[in-house]
């Protein structure tokens, strides 16, 4: 496979390419299975015809959220949102280390976690790895 970032080969086991230090999966400008560069907005490789779209795995690590994950990331955020699950789950690990703290300290992680909820639910939810809230 190459990494569709910049199109180096990297192999199946690799979280991570060597060539640009990007997680497997993260990036739109190669196809995964041929490595042409393709458009970003393209859906599916117009050299080998693979879908470009991201499967779960891909995109419930680092990939933000969208439709597919939106249920899960509900689901874990109403059992799970206290302890900041989803925002590891979205590659918000600052935010997530926060809420659990957050928990353990003064109980008002479960509060955090219904507010990303609603977010999440009304797709209004803006991942960014850097904020603590
Ligand atoms: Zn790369
Ligand atoms: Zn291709």
């Amino acid at each position: 496979m190459y990494c569709r970032n910049c199109g180096n080969t990297m192999s199946e086991n690799q979280a991570v390419c060597l060539s640009c230090g990007v997680k497997k999966g993260n990036g739109n400008t190669y196809c995964p299975n041929c490595g042409t560069n393709v458009n970003p907005e393209a859906d599916y490789c117009t050299s080998c015809g693979v879908s470009l779209r991201k499967g779960l795995g891909a995109s419930l690590v680092g990939g933000g959220v969208n439709d597919q994950n939106k249920l899960i990331l509900i689901l874990v955020c109403l059992f799970l949102g206290e302890f900041g699950i989803h925002n590891f789950i979205l590659g918000e690990t600052k935010k997530g280390i926060f809420r659990i703290i957050m928990s353990l300290c003064c109980g008002i992680g479960y509060i955090l976690a219904l507010i990303d909820l609603v977010k999440i639910a009304l797709d209004t939810y803006e991942v960014n790895p850097n904020k603590l809230i």
